[in-house]
């Protein structure tokens, strides 16, 4: 074998890139290993909320590719083996194997890191009590679920709390109540949803008390109650919300201890520094995914955003890169979309909070639409919220939340942020329009043209 290539991570990213060099290189040119400490390769984690509702029955279908099937590509993947350190002088990692027990050095000529995330704890007493559970990886949602069900060998949890209100909190908690389970949603903020603005947070908070979530807002959480090892409540403000299961939805942190440790540069976002082909401050090493930050296109800093979308994206550029290639990653604007109870949420570029945070001087326009004609069977409620730069109209950034159509509406304004367009642009661009989908003006349009300088 000529080289070698080393992976860390086997899921979005880490798979991604193995494949991706896979098919650039022959076998007897490239040997690929992937190393997994868990027990899956290539999960989907945006799938667990639906598993713990009980929409998808079998973690297995959240599996897109096992290791023998990996295996049978020309991929080494090996699962319960664990990366303790990487020696960049020696060019080697440090693998332990879960279940044996045992270590061994094993050589790279090209390393990807893409060792993901880590949930939020928050800093107070009690926070490693057993049945305080993060959400990041399949097993995550298995120790979950197994938690929840008796007859799963767990204690059938009777009342949960999920603390954060970031979109993976948003979604466990409407889960939590579809299975049955009473739950109450903590968030410091005033409103859930931090990626969104207040005003639009409001809109969503409405949509769970509907769905039966409780719901404290504006108080953080400032201890667990436990015993014998167990949690038994969260103490927020002067109150005790019983709790035998609490999910952590206060974001993630890039895992990058693995890489910091190996002497790899950590950015002001606190992710691995890469370049826009991926590549680490050392010679041969790659990361992508959720352990790397990237920069913003609208505010030129550099951000660590946990999403898949962009996983397989840097994980494909790694891949094709360090087998010699050219691909890069372009950067990001932020868009996002979630399905909170009825209604779908999205956003990109930047919210009103975080233009004015930026330093731009902006103003922002709020329509209330209809995600159909009027007239048509099944035509619902649309807020589009429209952020653009107060001298030039240039699209910042958007916010939308509607019965249907909000996530494919997002990724017009997403395009419309990422090509500097302004309102009066918006206005004009030919978009769809048939009564089954949108009234005859589209609700983005209609916030353009609020915008626009020309007239409404
Ligand atoms: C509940 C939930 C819902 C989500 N919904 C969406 C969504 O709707 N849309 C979207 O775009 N994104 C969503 N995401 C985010 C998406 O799942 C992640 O961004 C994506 O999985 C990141 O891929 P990754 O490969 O970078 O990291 P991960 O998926 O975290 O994979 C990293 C892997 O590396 C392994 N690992 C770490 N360190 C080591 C080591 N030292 N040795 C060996 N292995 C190691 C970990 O075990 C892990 O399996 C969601 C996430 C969650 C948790």
């Amino acid at each position: 074998v000529a080289q070698r290539l080393v992976v860390v991570g086997g899921d979005a990213a880490g798979m991604s890139a193995a494949m991706h060099a896979r098919r650039r290189r022959a076998p007897e040119d490239l040997e690929v290993v992937a190393f997994e400490r868990g027990r899956h390769t290539s999960y989907s984690a945006c799938g667990i909320p639906y598993l713990v509702a009980g929409l998808v029955h079998d973690p297995e279908q959240l599996v897109a590719r096992r290791p023998e099937q990996f295996r049978a590509l020309g991929v080494d993947a090996r699962i319960r083996h664990e990366v303790v350190e990487v020696d960049l002088g020696r060019r080697a990692v440090r693998v332990r194997a879960l279940d044996a027990g045992t270590e061994a050095w094993e050589p790279f000529d090209q390393l990807v890191v893409a060792t993901g995330a880590r949930p939020r704890r928050p800093p107070v007493p009690g926070a490693d009590a057993t049945g305080i559970l993060g959400v990041q990886r399949l097993d995550d949602g298995i120790a979950l679920l197994d938690a929840l069900d008796a007859e799963r060998g767990g204690q059938g949890a009777r009342r949960a709390v999920v603390v954060g209100g970031g979109y993976v909190g948003l979604e466990m908690a409407e889960a939590l109540v579809l299975r049955g389970v009473p739950t109450t949603l903590v968030d410091a903020r005033p409103q859930p949803m931090g990626t969104l603005d207040l005003d639009m947070g409001a809109l969503v908070a409405d949509a769970l008390r509907g769905e039966g979530v409780e719901l404290v807002l504006g108080e953080p959480v400032q201890a667990f109650e436990v015993a014998a090892g167990a949690v038994t409540g969260v103490v927020v403000g002067d109150r005790t919300l019983p709790a035998d299961l609490v999910v952590l939805g206060l974001g993630v942190d890039p895992e990058v201890e693995l890489g910091r440790a190996a002497g790899l540069a950590v950015g002001d976002a606190h992710g691995l520094r890469v370049d826009p082909r991926m590549r680490t401050s050392a010679d041969g090493v790659w990361a992508a995914g959720d352990c790397v930050e990237v920069l913003h296109r609208v505010t030129g800093r550099h951000v660590a955003i946990a999403l898949g979308t962009h996983a397989n994206k840097q994980g494909r550029v790694a891949g094709i890169d360090c087998t010699g290639g050219d691909a890069t990653f372009p950067g990001v604007v932020g868009t996002a979309v979630s399905k909170i109870c009825a209604y779908e949420v999205a956003r990109t570029g930047l919210t009103e909070a975080e233009a004015a945070a930026a330093g731009l001087d902006a103003e922002a326009h709020r329509v209330e639409a209809t995600t159909r004609a009027g007239y048509f069977p099944g035509a619902g409620p649309i807020t589009v919220k429209l952020v653009v730069e107060r001298s030039t109209t240039r699209i910042l950034g958007g916010q939308i939340i509607g019965r249907e159509g909000a996530a494919k509406r997002i990724d017009v304004l997403a395009a419309a942020v990422w090509h500097e367009m302004a309102a009066e642009d918006l206005v004009g661009l030919d978009l769809s329009y048939a009564p089954p989908f949108s009234p005859v003006w589209d609700p983005v349009q209609v916030a353009a043209r609020k915008a626009s300088r020309v007239g409404r």
